[in-house]
């Protein structure tokens, strides 16, 4: 079945309710956002897009752009999103890698786009800005509005999403209807959304935790969603009194937690904030709680497999922890080296299920090298499962220290160090060592107002970690270097102290 078609039977009855509003308070209704991805999916079979085409997107987080998403499933095009801090040459190999029938990107770099795509012999370039200009448009609004999605089957695709790549080149996840409409189910059923609901949505659209995990939980129950360009602290707090659900990267946490205005009264009507994308640390889980009264829900996903765990909605959400595998989702950890499973112990998360993706994009090698024979797919991040079947992370495989022949699992360290007064936020990494191969080192930003030295944090953790766990350097930082998804970046630190011991 279509997604979409799967989405409309989960419409609100009244097609007047809001499906989107934004900060200005301009509203979309459904039967707002039925004409107008029946216009634009219109508009695209009259380019001669297929089913199975790509439909290829750089473009600004707005309402549109949103639609465009949806307009390519009700054609049964592939949506193709890009970072639109993708510079051309990025662009340029994912253009060639993903050979679209169209590419939608923004007017500020339509002339140099334009000459990218033309040359790869992309058939059409359209651009499309965030207050109604572009080319888009005025072809958009002229085309007929009724529109009979396109029929598809669950093996079909809907999407792919390149993943960010901090290794080697970017893969494209290729993602069905079948794949998509099981997690959005799974999740409206998780986290109990309603038409009722409202979601402040902050997060990217090029990115599976804004697009899939909000948009497609909305859509499956009909709820609505206050639209917001990105985040902006002081607009959240402004919002949040009007919202229901937020979901945020760890970053939005921490940030909202340096306002003196995050109060239990300003967060009164919210019945959930979820966090993932990113490990969200214990101490922030719990000063969160203290502030707001809420435990916050972390989740646990990847562009690859979509949402995997989640802590429950009723029951304990526990600090640290992504929760247990969501239902009809098998999670198993498994030796590293071997691939046997490893219950028990710290090993590679290996996840299998109707949300699992289809393979990478013209990559059969690498897809069958990140597959088990019996299906499961080899997350590369490492876990373990508790007592309660509660799972935890201990990091990426690749940001594994091995400091004198043991194993350091950098989240652990970084649990200890963010729990030492005076520390804001803490990433631990392996770096070159002349004795121990790798040393541990441990970059830490301050909270404000604290002041912090390397002797003082070493000093505290000497009884609360085993010695060849403890940093063999600590280097206070103003701020640690992220991504759009609030996700450090581990290699961008690995490079910078890569000659700390040589
Ligand atoms: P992406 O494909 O960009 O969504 O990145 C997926 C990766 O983000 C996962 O493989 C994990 O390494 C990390 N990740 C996602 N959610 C969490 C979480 N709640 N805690 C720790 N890491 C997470």
């Amino acid at each position: 079945m279509n997604l979409f078609s799967h989405f409309r039977t989960c419409f609100p009855s009244d097609p007047a309710r809001t499906f989107i509003e934004e900060a200005d308070g301009t509203r979309l209704s459904y039967s707002e956002l039925l004409e107008r991805t029946g216009r634009l999916a219109n508009l695209f079979l009259s380019w001669g897009v297929k089913p199975g085409d790509r439909i290829a997107v750089q473009v600004d987080k707005s309402v549109p752009a949103l639609l465009v998403y949806l307009a390519s499933l009700r054609a049964g095009a592939v949506y193709l999103p890009l970072n639109p801090s993708y510079t051309a040459a990025e662009v340029r190999y994912f253009l060639a890698d993903s050979t679209p029938a169209a590419f939608i990107c923004r007017p500020e770099t339509e002339h140099e786009m334009r000459l990218i795509a033309e040359a790869l012999g992309v058939p059409r370039v359209e651009t499309l800005g965030t207050s109604g200009d572009g080319s888009l448009p005025p072809n958009w609004a002229a085309a007929p509005a009724l529109f009979d999605e396109v029929e598809r089957s669950d093996s079909d695709l809907a999407a792919i999403l390149y993943t960010s790549g901090t290794t080697g080149r970017s893969k494209g996840a290729m993602l069905t209807h079948a794949n998509l409409a099981s997690n959005g189910m799974t999740l409206r059923e998780a986290w109990r959304f309603t038409a009722d609901d409202r979601l402040l949505h902050a997060l990217p659209i090029f990115h599976t935790h804004g697009l899939f995990v909000a948009t497609n939980t909305v859509l499956m129950a009909g709820s609505s969603m206050i639209f917001l360009p990105g985040f902006d602290a002081a607009e959240i707090i402004r919002l949040l009194p009007r919202a229901t659900v937020m979901m945020g990267v760890p970053t939005f946490y921490t940030r909202l937690l340096a306002r003196s205005d995050l109060t239990k009264e300003l967060v009164r009507h919210i019945r959930l904030f979820v966090s993932g994308s990113a490990p969200l640390s214990a101490e922030a889980h719990r000063e969160f709680q203290a502030r707001t009264g809420h435990a916050i829900l972390e989740r646990y996903g990847m562009t690859e497999t979509n949402m995997n765990s989640s802590n429950p909605y009723e029951g304990d959400r526990i600090a640290g922890s992504v929760g247990p595998p969501l239902p009809g989702v098998e999670i198993r950890i498994a030796d590293p080296a071997t691939g046997r499973p490893a219950p028990g112990e710290i090993g590679v998360i290996e996840i299998r299920g109707p949300n699992v993706f289809q393979g990478y994009w013209q990559m059969p090698e690498k897809t069958k090298a990140e597959f088990r024979d019996d299906g499961f797919f080899i997350s590369g991040d490492l876990g373990r499962f508790d007592s309660r079947g509660y799972l935890h992370i201990v990091g990426r495989e690749k940001d594994l220290i091995i400091s004198g022949g043991l194993n350091v699992y950098p989240a652990e360290v970084e649990a200890v160090i963010e729990a030492v007064q005076g520390v804001g936020e803490c990433a631990v990494i392996g770096v070159p060592h002349p004795d121990f191969g790798e040393a541990v080192l441990a970059v830490v930003t301050a909270r404000p107002g604290a002041r912090l030295d390397e002797a003082g944090i070493l000093r505290a953790l000497v009884d609360r970690l085993a010695r060849y766990k403890q940093p063999k350097r600590i280097v206070i930082a103003d701020e640690l270097p992220r991504n759009a998804m609030g996700k450090i970046r581990k290699k961008d630190l690995r490079e910078a102290f890569a000659t700390s011991f040589s």
